[in-house]
């Protein structure tokens, strides 16, 4: 393995425009779906009426998702730490170190290959504390000053919990964010492989804006076409999971499906699902924090409805149910 002098490349006070950045396109940032707050849930679905989405589903997801551990932040913000350079520089070379782990672990799968020959050694790392409220560039020699005006390289902006914790900021835990082209990411020990599926979900966008495709364009925010992407996002951390659990995944998620052979409607499909076969898929992966459990079950119920739906059609016709079906779940979840 190549060894890199690592070293703080300068920490820059950007102020405003660091004000700017987490108050702009939030809403626009592609992220995988948290099917995160129960609260939410609650809050949009107006019990009154036919619910696809059950009581009985929301008593699931609330014992599916209870008994976690809380998160472990590799930083917190505190003013301490904000000095703590030798801290954050290690924070930053592990996170260069698990991205470059992802395109190694998954370039079998050939969009992670593009990534990785396009992005492996050109990955640097920003840390957005919000003790000082300005971020930290750090980076191999050269890099990070070098990267900041090269865009073949590509940002990943770590954030502490106090960033997150700020309504102002709206952060969810990991994005791509279009505006500042970075990929925002929470500095939790994510656990393997759902670090790898998370960002490699990310890099997809990444790659789609870069190509200036269609589908990453704001102006198609909620568009078909913009969905597209996102089915095409969380079908590839579907990939990454069934590569690290060499078909595990996939025999679990299609013996679920298989249940369900009789179904006619695939929006019935997240209600149906039991604490049981949650879990059959779940523990496939080592045990997760609270914060983390949302976006794996987001993945579980995309994953199951996807894998339903190509028992049944194919082409055109299976990519617009996917994305009616992608719609479906973020309406009901908000
Ligand atoms: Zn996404």
């Amino acid at each position: 393995m190549k060894q890199f002098g690592w070293y703080i490349a300068g920490i820059i006070v950007l102020g405003m425009v660091i004000l700017g950045m987490f108050v702009g396109d939030v809403k626009k940032a592609k992220t995988p779906l948290p099917v995160s707050t129960l609260t939410n849930t609650a809050k949009t679905t107006d019990k009154t009426q036919a619910n696809p989405l059950s009581e009985k589903f929301d008593q699931t997801m609330i014992e599916f998702t209870s008994k976690r551990p809380e998160q472990q932040w590799l930083f917190s913000g505190s003013q301490m730490e904000a000095t703590d350079l030798a801290k954050f520089t290690s924070v930053s070379k592990s996170t260069i170190q698990k991205a470059e782990n992802s395109f190694k672990t998954y370039s079998n799968i050939p969009e992670v290959k593009q990534f990785a020959d396009k992005y492996s050694g050109k990955l640097y790392v920003s840390l957005f504390s919000s003790a000082t409220n300005a971020p930290m560039m750090m980076g191999r020699t050269g890099d990070a000053f070098k990267g900041h005006n090269d865009p073949s390289y590509l940002e990943i902006c770590l954030f502490d919990s106090k960033a997150r914790q700020n309504p102002r900021n709206q952060l969810t835990l990991l994005s791509f964010n279009p505006r500042f082209n970075s990929i925002m990411l929470a500095s939790i020990d994510f656990k393997e492989p759902w670090f790898s599926a998370f960002f490699l979900h990310e890099m997809y966008h990444v790659k789609k804006f870069r190509e200036g495709a269609q589908s990453s364009k704001n102006n198609q925010y909620g568009t078909d076409l913009w969905i597209s992407e996102e089915v095409e996002s969380h079908e590839l951390e579907t990939k990454v999971l069934d590569s690290a659990t060499k078909g595990k995944f996939l025999a679990a998620v299609n013996a679920i499906v298989e249940k369900r052979k009789d179904q006619t409607d695939v929006n019935l499909i997240p209600s149906s699902l039991t604490l049981e076969e949650l879990n059959s898929l779940d523990g496939l992966f080592p045990p997760c924090s609270k914060d983390e459990v949302p976006f794996r079950l987001s993945q579980y119920i995309f994953t199951t409805g996807f894998s339903w739906l190509e028992k049944r059609f194919s082409g055109a016709e299976l990519q617009k149910k996917k994305i009616d079906y992608y719609r479906f779940i973020t309406s009901q979840f908000g």
